[in-house]
C-alpha cells in the first residue's frame, strides 16, 4: 500500500488503516515506492530526504490502530547496478519486508507509465517482455527482497507477446525459488486494461509447480483499494494449488493457512 509521499496516491496510512479494519483485515503492509539514488530521476516517487516521515507515517498508524498489525515496506525499483543503492536503504530503518519490483525496462522507460504508451509503437511486445523478465530474474537473483512484485506488469495496457514466455517465467521463477524470493498476488491488474490479476494463472501455475511462496497485496493507491478483489486473488491461489500464503516481519517470511 502507498501514501501521498509517491505523488500519485491519496490518503495517509491511518487513513487505509482504518479502511482495513472496515473491512475486516488483520495485518497490513505499507511499501510506498522507494526513493533513488536521484531524486531527479522520475515524479512518482518519495524524495530521499522523506523517508523518514514515511516511517512516521507509517508508525502513526501502528499506534493508532494496535488492534492491527501493521507492516513497514517498501516498493523498492530494481534496475541493475542500482544494488549498492538498495542495500543503503536496507540499513537506514529496521524494515519488515522489500518489494522488488521492475517498472524501467530501461533508464526512461517505465512499461506501467499511462504517459509513456507511445513507446509500444517501436517495440516488440516479446521483446519488452524479455528484458523485462531478465530483469525479474536478476532481482530475484541479488537476495535483496523478500517479495517480487506485480510479475507480469508489461501486460497492464494489454500488450501480449504471441510468442510462447514460458522459458522466459522459467528462468525468473527458478531464481526466485532458489533465493526463497515470494511473488506478490497483486489484484491491481483487475482494475487495469488487462482485467487480470499479476501474475496470470499460467505464470502460478509454473510457480505453484517450483514452490515458489507467494504473498497477497491489493498495491492500493487510495483507502477505498485496501484489500479489494482479495476474494479473486485466493482463489486464483486456490485454483492452481496453493493452500500457504506467506507473512513477513523483520524481514523473515513465514507460511501460513490462506
Ligand atoms: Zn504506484
Ligand atoms: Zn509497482
Amino acid at each position: 500500500m502507498h501514501t501521498p509521499l509517491c505523488r500519485h496516491a491519496s490518503g495517509e496510512p491511518v487513513d487505509y488503516a482504518r479502511r482495513a479494519l472496515e473491512v475486516g483485515l488483520t495485518e497490513i503492509g505499507f511499501t510506498d515506492h522507494s526513493p533513488m539514488a536521484r531524486d531527479d530521476f522520475d515524479d512518482w516517487r518519495m524524495r530521499g530526504d522523506q523517508l523518514d516521515e514515511y516511517v512516521e507515517k507509517v508508525r502513526q498508524a501502528q499506534r493508532k490502530f494496535p488492534q492491527l498489525r501493521i507492516r513497514l515496506g517498501l516498493e523498492v525499483d530494481y534496475l541493475p547496478g542500482h544494488e549498492d543503492w538498495i542495500r543503503d536503504l536496507a540499513s537506514r530503518h529496521p524494515w519488515d519486508y522489500f518489494i522488488g519490483s521492475v517498472h524501467y525496462v530501461s533508464d526512461d522507460w517505465a512499461v506501467d507509465s499511462p504517459f509513456q504508451l507511445s513507446k509500444w509503437k517501436d517495440r516488440d511486445a516479446f521483446e519488452v517482455w524479455s528484458v523485462y523478465f531478465d530483469r525479474l530474474t536478476m532481482a530475484a537473483g541479488t537476495g535483496l527482497f523478500e517479495i517480487i512484485g506485480h510479475a507480469d506488469l508489461p501486460k497492464k495496457f494489454g500488450h501480449r507477446p504471441t510468442r510462447d514466455c514460458t522459458p522466459l517465467y522459467e528462468k525468473f521463477l527458478n531464481a526466485a525459488k532458489q533465493h526463497n524470493c515470494a511473488i506478490e498476488l497483486n489484484s491491481a491488474g483487475l482494475r487495469k486494461d488487462c482485467e487480470e490479476i499479476y501474475p496470470s494463472q499460467e505464470i502460478l501455475k509454473l510457480a505453484f509447480a517450483k514452490g515458489v511462496p507467494i504473498t497477497f497485496g491489493s498495491d492500493a493507491h487510495a483507502p477505498e483499494e485496501v484489500g479489494l478483489n482479495f476474494v479473486e486473488a485466493v482463489n486464483l491461489a486456490l485454483s492452481v494449488g496453493y493452500t500457504n500464503g506467506s507473512r513477513l516481519a523483520a524481514r523473515v517470511k513465514r507460511s501460513e493457512r490462506i
